[in-house]
């Protein structure tokens, strides 16, 4: 048997769905985490039962790519039930999917989920009474503590083996009968949910008109004879939605008691009286954020004049990866092994691969901490007070959930840009994503930091990171009066209240990531390393070159490209062709910026031989290069699928080149001037 989930973004599906299948999905606090379809297996019954996690929608309209997967499935593929998971403390505004799917002829189930919340919210709702008034059977589950999800799959069984009809839940009599005698019709010719199509007919819902044209006369007429009064402009699609909510509010508001109406405002509530305020909101971001980075980064933590947890646990790692590079150096030579041999393995393989591995215990951090504010249900405030920005940058807060999702990294990025409304808002933010720092270029600016800058490394991170928001704030405006002129649609997001994070999906988080990491290092980064040292230390004649020198291959080759970047300050002198060949190694994947550069300085250390290479203004130029550059092949790959149109992808390269080109001069010349 198949049970499939559908509810409101937020609701709680993904954390039903881990609790029912054990498995591990994302659970997220904002929209665009689930956009397709996943789905496992429930065992605790006699026979296995598949469950199938859809993305959270509002509605079964065709507007938005979610609503589009979700709406395919529950129509065109069978399932044996539909659990349709409500939050129990915002059941109204819920139920408006809930009467939708009630229109398709399959068993549903109704989860009011979040049982705890409301009980708090002293929101009391008469289940029976709205069973009764529904038809279908109502559930307590309180998801993610696991209460009552057994009892809600044996009900679900039982409803699976019953048949049940599609039915129409509107305010108003006239409409429901046309719709009724429309979905007659369709009967006749035994069509499936023919409550559902004909609900849509009358909507003049565009898929609908195309797929059931053998109805559209017999409905346009039916149609005539209805009146849609005159202040929704005779548009049957918002008549429609006001029934749906008229019968909400009259019919079953009843059923649903709130008792804190007139007592004190939740914490949620006072939290939100600083977090969203107008003038405070954006300084608590600001402090919210300096503090993580000031955690993970700073080599004087709180002016103690010890280590943050971050830069100490980076200390243990690089030392680790240092004694490993001697260790096998010296078995290595006690072995006899050849200077090639030993060359690669040290310099090239540890030295290469260690240099990325030394910052996993800071990009772990940093991750939990991003996962922490997720999960508590600060990230959506953090969107709504960006609203009020974005805006005037021709974006509307809902292109802050994939420009956040920069951070961890742009590919899902890319693919959240899916979820915005306008095209003109799709390409902005596609355009803008790769500024906002990933976590593969984190160990850029750890190494470069803590080499160059020691006593401010946690400032120049956050810097680095606050001028990625600049300069994406900046080329926003320049777009929207040149290419991209667009109003931004309206843009309305529900708070989820505070509540305190989950221990188990800020495990999955941070594991993840550190999967992502170590197989990505494992693999691309591994493999690139060994060829970098390849191309690093061999002639092209396949002479042994002294160390890496400009002799070898990649000297050569990187030698044509030194000129262009010349004005940046970085490619001039004797390690120019490394730093441009770090530039263009992490166009592979970023974390190769700095195991080229490890494998290429050599040297005893990476910080030691990153400070012989650069000056502190060429430093800043190359980390302002690598922010803002072209992103990694993959990122270039999903942003080419994303943009559907060649004209617009060759913009997107040329957008990234130049702005980085100009500002990472502009970042030298100052930093010249002052440093
Ligand atoms: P989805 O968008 O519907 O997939 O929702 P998620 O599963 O991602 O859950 C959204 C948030 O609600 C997460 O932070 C969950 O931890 C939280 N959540 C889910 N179920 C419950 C519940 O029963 N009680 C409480 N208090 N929180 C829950
Ligand atoms: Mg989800």
């Amino acid at each position: 048997m198949r049970f499939t989930l559908a509810g409101n973004p937020n609701c709680g599906k993904t954390t039903l769905f881990n609790a029912l299948t054990g498995s591990t999905a994302h659970v997220g606090n904002w929209a665009g985490v689930t956009v397709e379809q996943t789905s496992g297996f429930y065992r605790k019954l006699p026979e296995p039962i598949e469950i199938v996690d859809l993305p959270g929608i509002y509605s079964l309209s065709p507007y938005t790519p979610e609503e589009v997967v979700s709406r395919e499935f529950i129509v065109q593929v069978h399932s044996d039930v539909i659990i349709d998971i409500i939050d129990a403390s915002n059941v109204q505004r819920n139920l408006y999917l809930t009467l939708q799917i009630l229109e398709t002829d399959t068993p549903v189930v109704l989860a009011l989920n979040m049982i705890d919340v409301a009980e708090k919210e002293g929101i009391s709702i008469d289940t029976d009474k709205i069973s009764a008034l529904l038809g279908i059977p109502v559930v307590e589950i309180c998801a993610s503590k696991g209460v009552g999800i057994d009892e809600m799959m044996s009900v679900c069984r039982d409803a699976a083996l019953q048949k049940r009809k599609g039915v129409c839940r509107l305010g108003d009599k006239e409409f429901c009968s046309a719709v009724n005698s429309v979905a007659e019709l369709m009967r006749k010719d035994s069509v499936k949910d023919a409550v559902f199509h004909a609900v849509k007919l009358i909507e003049g819902d565009k898929i609908e008109s195309e797929a059931q044209k053998k109805y559209s006369a017999a409905a346009q007429k039916i149609k005539n004879a209805l009146t849609v009064s005159p202040e929704l402009g005779g548009d049957f699609e918002a008549a429609v939605a006001d029934m749906r909510y008229k019968y909400i509010t009259s019919e079953i508001g009843g059923a649903i008691v709130c008792s804190r109406k007139y007592s004190a405002p939740t914490l949620s509530d006072k939290i939100d009286k600083f977090a969203t305020n107008k003038y405070l909101g954006i300084p608590i971001f600001m402090l919210i954020m300096f503090l993580i980075f000031h955690f993970t980064f700073s080599k004087n933590f709180f002016g103690l004049g010890i280590p943050s947890p971050g830069a100490a646990m980076q200390n243990g790692m690089r030392m680790l990866s240092e004694s490993a590079k001697s260790g096998v150096m010296s078995v290595l030579a006690r072995a006899g092994a050849s200077e090639w041999a030993r060359g690669l393995v040290c310099d090239g393989i540890i030295g290469g691969v260690g240099a990325v591995l030394g910052f996993l215990p800071q990009i772990l951090l940093l991750f939990f901490f991003l996962s922490v504010l997720e999960d508590t249900g600060y990230m959506a405030r953090g969107a709504f007070i960006m609203d009020r920005i974005l805006r005037r940058f021709g974006l509307s807060g809902k292109a802050f959930m994939p420009l956040l999702m920069g951070f961890g990294c742009s590919v899902p990025a890319i693919m959240g840009a899916r979820t915005l409304e306008s095209k003109e808002e799709r390409r902005m933010t596609v355009f803008l994503i790769p500024f906002f720092s990933c976590g593969a270029k984190m160990p850029i600016w750890a190494s470069f930091s803590a080499a160059i800058f020691p006593a401010d490394a946690d400032l120049v991170v956050f810097g680095i990171y606050f001028s990625g928001i600049i300069v994406a704030i900046i080329t926003a405006i320049l777009l929207k009066h040149t290419v991209l002129k667009a109003e931004p649609t309206p843009f309305a997001l529900e708070m989820p209240q505070y509540h305190l994070p989950q221990p188990k999906s800020l495990a999955i988080h941070v594991w993840d990531k550190m999967k992502d990491f170590l197989v990505r290092a494992a693999t691309v980064i591994l493999g690139a390393t060994i060829v970098i040292w390849v191309l690093s230390n061999f002639t092209f004649s396949f002479k042994m070159t002294a160390s890496a020198s400009p002799q070898s291959m990649l000297g050569k080759i990187a030698s044509f490209v030194v000129p262009v970047f010349k004005p940046l300050g970085f490619a001039s002198g004797k390690y120019a062709w490394c730093a441009v060949t770090a530039l263009l190694t992490g166009l592979i994947a970023r974390e190769m910026v700095v195991s080229s550069l490890g494998v290429m300085l050599g040297g005893a250390s990476l910080a030691a031989s990153l400070s012989l290479a650069f000056s502190p203004a060429a430093a800043l130029s190359f980390m302002v290069f690598n922010l803002l550059s072209v992103p990694c092949m993959a990122s270039v790959a999903t942003a080419k699928a994303e943009l559907h149109s060649t004209k617009w992808f060759a913009g997107a390269i040329c957008f990234w080149f130049c702005t980085a080109w100009l500002f990472s001069f502009l970042t030298y010349q100052l930093a010249s001037l002052l440093l």
